[in-house]
């Protein structure tokens, strides 16, 4: 019976392939049954926090949330098609954190901006929240939880009532249910595209990553929850930065031409 409705779960949901990587997933969960949990998820959250509505900072984070936007409706049209993206800046200084969720609605917290110290820094950590959502790694970890579910033989109806929960788990929010190491290379890599085509440096990754494995001795940080030391990651950043770079150039020089360089 379990064998069966497994069968009948990746029949239905299929077998898709990750952005740039082509990394093959599996994912039981459409794409606007994603977006949906996304939307309620984010109305729910910051009703809970106080919220930052002005201010230098503020601005910084909307000026960011613009071109990432932007950069990911031209990168991955089909990924953020129907998005109506939003970007909240959360008051606690305790957390250093960010995210987002299918539907484009994302948050960054006042604690993470100490670390990230300048814009183009925030821009790479906004841009990796966004690239987990791009490859839809909250919906391939929950497609996960729910086949082992099914696996272990834990009824359907018990996996509806908890898919919300895990799928909130597994952007990072709420319950621990940490991005595998793969999809955080993953979000690493699309997140350093859309952050240099969206016109900010890349270069910043390399200080961003040193400067929160600091910060991750003395609090426990999400970004560092599942990865390799900084040391494998900015290996791999500098393996990534000959394209990267590309990506950057023809933004500066867009920027430019349209006169809009600061
Ligand atoms: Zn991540």
């Amino acid at each position: 019976m379990y064998k069966f409705l497994l069968a009948t779960i990746v029949f239905v949901g299929g077998c898709s392939h990750a952005p740039e990587t082509g990394r093959s997933q599996l994912i039981m969960m459409s794409h606007s049954q994603e977006m949906r949990l996304g939307q309620d998820a984010f109305t729910e959250i910051v009703k809970e926090e106080k919220l930052v509505t002005s201010g230098a900072n503020y601005e910084m984070v909307q000026r960011i949330g613009e071109k990432v936007a932007l950069a990911s409706d031209r990168m991955y049209p089909n990924a953020v098609r129907g998005y109506q993206w939003k970007f909240a800046l959360i008051k606690d200084k305790e957390m250093v954190n960010a995210w987002a969720l299918p539907g484009g609605k994302c948050a960054v917290y006042t604690g993470l901006l100490p670390v990230t110290e300048n814009e183009d820094a925030l821009a790479i950590v906004m841009a990796h929240e966004v690239a987990h959502v791009i490859a839809r790694h909250g919906a391939e970890r929950s497609s996960r939880s729910m086949v082992a579910g099914i696996i272990a033989g834990v009824a359907m109806d018990e996996m509806n009532a908890t898919d919300r929960a895990i799928v909130l788990g597994a952007y990072g929010i709420g319950v621990a249910l940490p991005f595998s190491r793969t999809q955080e290379t993953e979000a690493d890599q699309l997140g350093l595209y859309i952050a240099a085509d969206a016109g900010y440096d890349p270069r910043e990754a390399i200080p961003l990553w040193q400067r929160m494995g600091k910060a991750g001795k003395k609090a426990p940080v999400e970004f560092l929850s599942t990865h390799p030391s900084s040391e494998s990651r900015i290996t791999k950043i500098q393996g990534w930065m000959p394209r990267v770079m590309m990506y950057y150039d023809n933004a500066v020089a867009h920027e430019a031409a349209v006169g809009n360089i600061q």
